[in-house]
């Protein structure tokens, strides 16, 4: 696939790109407003919904096309390039007829390769910067398949936007971030443009500060944020938005790491400190040895008295003084906890091949 960086896009943009504005374009005046606000923290692209892909139907549903008419005016009022999502050709028609700048296909439309293709096809010929964002379903080779339909028709400023995963278990999350796949998209296709859209992994507003500043650790290339003027009173998405003050402040208290120094005093050390780490690891590794090996002698010993493998009150005395322990050491005794039940069950799994094998040799 052939991918652009960001400066290659043509719009002036560099590393982390921020992407703020409503989650749906509402009023002209709304628009218009929240934007001149988003516009004077520096942001040059900003983001509305015009046709709104609802769950339900009798929800706002969008504008429509009346709505890239006011993105025109922002356009113009602010100087901002403007990004909106389209989920079949006519909408990409209309979006290009009104001078949007950027594209974006939706997590619900990602979904349907039907749909990526049709879009894809209506792309041709044009060289409009396109954003995919992640399917709904946890599905990698989905997402990496929506890119490649959009690159083979031309298409060469293409980025992706992780927005998490839909999932039938309640958690904090209002879509599951699983940063594994879009860490191994990533590794799959190290040239595209990262963007991760915390609004919608989250869902309410308290945490987007901890999931941006985690993008912003794993490097991610910049942050999709949905803003409004008034929240509360949004007609989509209203827990999730946050004010145009809210995200300066965001912006402002996150923390940029670099991912590497060429500073030879750093590298000096960092190998100091990493060949300790390695020590440590060594020293882990040759107690957990001995520890089996021991488990294993208590395990022909129960066999030759006909003994349990399991006691219920040797593992409460056990669970009781590791806890102890992790609290001493200062660890995390939910951490050490189930780092210890994994120990423990392996040693189980010995002693119960011990006990059901004729031959006194563990596996
Ligand atoms: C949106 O960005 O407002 C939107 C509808 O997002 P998603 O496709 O991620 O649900
Ligand atoms: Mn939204």
């Amino acid at each position: 696939m052939k991918i652009e960086n960001l400066e290659g896009w043509g719009l002036g943009l560099k590393k982390p790109l921020v992407i703020a504005g409503p989650c749906s374009a509402e009023t002209e005046e709304q628009l218009l407003d929240t934007c001149q606000q988003i516009k004077e923290l520096g942001i040059t692209v900003t983001r509305a919904g015009v046709w709104k892909p609802r769950t339900r139907p009798n929800n706002f549903e969008g504008i429509g096309t009346d709505a890239l008419k006011w993105a025109q005016t922002v356009k113009k009022e602010t100087g901002m390039y403007f990004s909106t999502e389209v989920g079949n050709p006519k909408h990409v028609e209309e979006a290009l007829k009104h001078d949007i700048d950027i594209l974006w296909i939706g997590a619900r439309s990602t979904v349907n390769p039907f749909t990526v293709q049709e879009i894809a096809e209506s792309l041709r010929g044009t060289d409009i910067p396109v954003l995919v964002k992640n399917p709904i379903n946890p599905d990698l080779a989905l997402w990496i398949g929506a890119l490649e339909r959009i690159s083979n028709v031309g298409i060469t400023k293409l980025g992706a936007i992780h927005r998490g995963f839909s999932s039938f278990q309640q958690t904090r999350f209002r879509n599951l971030p699983m940063w594994q796949i879009a860490i191994e998209l990533k590794n799959q296709l190290p040239q595209i443009p990262l963007i991760c859209d915390p609004s919608h992994i989250c869902g309410s507003r308290e945490i987007i500060f901890e999931v941006s500043q985690k993008a912003i650790d794993l490097d991610y290339d910049g942050l999709m944020i949905e803003t409004h003027r008034d929240p509360d009173n949004a007609w989509s998405d209203a827990k999730q938005q946050v004010t145009p003050t809210s995200l300066g402040n965001i912006l402002k208290n996150l923390k940029y790491r670099k991912p590497t120094s060429e500073d030879i005093e750093f590298i000096t050390h960092l190998e100091e400190l990493r060949e300790q780490i390695d020590h440590l690891d060594k020293d882990l590794y040759e107690t957990i040895a001995a520890r089996m090996k021991i488990v294993d002698e208590i395990g022909f010993y129960k066999k030759r008295n006909n003994v349990t493998v399991f006691q219920k009150n040797r593992w409460k005395e056990i669970s009781e003084s590791r806890k102890e322990w992790a609290e001493k050491l200062n660890l995390n005794p939910d951490f050490m906890a189930e780092l210890f039940k994994v120990i423990h069950d392996a040693s189980i799994r010995r002693q119960e091949y011990i006990m059901n094998n004729p031959l006194e040799k563990v596996q």
